[in-house]
């Protein structure tokens, strides 16, 4: 588990945004991102622990990877949306 900061995230964006990889959701703070070129699939998981955030991936990187980037930013959206949505 790796803790996030703004600092490692943003390059992990980065390079997200140039391998530009299909993520899905597979439930809340749990993704599946594939590389499109070679197919390899790797799942990422994202926890908070007393408002620090941390992640995941059952790649080989041992920082935070670009798996973790592109899964971000579909979980602030998700995130977002879990906390705005009214009450049933
Ligand atoms: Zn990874």
């Amino acid at each position: 588990m790796i803790e996030i900061t703004s600092a490692n995230i943003e390059k992990a964006i980065n390079k997200a945004r140039q391998t530009k990889p299909f993520v899905k959701v597979i439930a809340f703070r749990r993704y599946s991102v594939t590389n499109k070129t070679t197919g390899a699939n790797y799942t990422v998981k994202f926890t908070k622990i007393n408002n620090r955030k941390f992640a995941e991936c059952d790649c080989k990187a041992t920082v935070v990877c670009y798996h973790i980037g592109a899964s971000i930013g579909a979980h602030i959206v998700l995130a977002e949306q879990m906390h705005t949505a009214p009450a049933a």
